[in-house]
């Protein structure tokens, strides 16, 4: 169940309605975010809500029965449009286009891929300067050093900047220079790293965990949205199955399942999703296809020399190709939508 509250409830209204909802069965979290005040309820499932619905303080209340509430359709239809200012969103819709290298690598690497970005129109700018690899002994990132730089050269661009936060301890000195933190897919279920991201007023792109569940990358959502940040964006990435002629099995049955059970918006990842980068671009249009609401990949100017990630990354005549023709198919996705 979630209780919306008014504005001006007082704080004697909230303790008695939490008492009376007590007393029927339900255990009670109040949450706080930038939208508003929520009660969350967890128990009984068959309760009338009319019962409490008229009391004091109460904007609206809902029934939702799914492990996860406030990033389900079941209570907030509209979908969440993410606002990342200068005319830059990832929003239902429309079709945001995230590109960039694997790694941040080197001040000129990264004015070439600036200058690739601008040139094609691309405003938002992947890349990770706190890698997780599977070898301790591969490349790492710059650091936040590497993000200084970064920013410095993307602002003066108008470019926005996505890129993944490892830890806790990243999340403030990262701040000044981050627009979406990327929650990686070895950290979906990081929980105190989804609470600490849920005290922030800026954009998480979580991505799908490697053998995560939709219904579990639904549940990680759910713990940055209650602790308060519901700037949130929902990432495929593909997962891992019994399958290895991929990297992994980009689960585009994912983005219409999510699209339907969340407000939230959702982007695929195709160059994690299959990791080879001549089956890059048709797997991102099939992601546009499936209804994604937005496409990131990866590009460098020598895919062959990048420190990560290589074998799955666009040349930019690649990107540039595939960025034009994200934006042709997703024209002709809303053709479709119309009939
Ligand atoms: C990445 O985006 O480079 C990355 C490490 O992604 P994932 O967490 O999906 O493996
Ligand atoms: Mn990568």
């Amino acid at each position: 169940m979630i209780i919306q509250l008014k504005e001006d409830i007082s704080e004697k209204q909230k303790a008695s309605l939490i008492q009376e909802v007590n007393e029927i069965g339900y255990k009670i979290t109040e949450v706080k975010t930038q939208l508003g005040d929520y009660l969350i309820g967890i128990g009984k499932k068959d309760f009338d809500i009319r019962k409490i619905g008229q009391k004091e303080g109460i904007k609206d209340i809902h029934i939702v029965s799914d492990e996860y509430k406030l990033v389900s359709k079941k209570w907030k239809v509209k979908p969440t449009s993410i606002d990342l200012g200068d005319g830059v969103y990832i929003k239902d819709g429309d079709m945001a286009i995230i590109a960039g290298p694997c790694s941040i690598e080197s001040e000129e690497q990264i004015r070439k891929v600036v200058s690739h970005l601008k040139e094609n129109g691309i405003r938002m700018m992947r890349g990770g300067v706190f890698k997780p690899r599977t070898s301790p002994y591969a490349f790492r990132g710059m650091g936040i050093d590497g993000l200084k730089l970064w920013y410095n050269i993307a602002r003066a661009e108008g470019i926005k900047i996505v890129t993944e936060v490892m830890q806790v301890s990243q999340i403030e000195e990262m701040y000044p220079y981050t627009d979406i933190y990327q929650v990686g897919a070895r950290n979906t279920q990081n929980f105190n790293l989804l609470d600490e991201l849920g005290k922030v007023d800026k954009a998480v792109m979580i991505k799908r965990g490697i053998s995560g569940t939709i219904e579990e990358l639904l549940q990680s959502a759910e713990y940055v949205f209650s602790g308060g940040n519901e700037k949130l964006i929902l990432c495929e990435r593909g997962i891992r199955t019994y399958e290895r002629a991929s990297r992994n099995t980009l689960d585009l049955n994912a983005v219409p399942i999510l699209k339907s059970k969340s407000h939230l918006p959702v982007i695929v990842d195709p160059s994690h999703g299959i990791g080879i980068r001549e089956f890059v671009p048709q797997m991102a249009l099939a992601g546009v296809m499936a209804g994604a609401d937005g496409i990131i990949y990866e590009t460098h100017e020598v895919p062959e020399k990048a420190y990560s990630d290589g074998q799955q990354t666009l040349d930019f005549a690649q990107s540039a190709r595939l960025a034009d023709w994200i934006r042709k198919t997703f024209a002709m996705r809303k053709t479709f939508e119309l009939l």
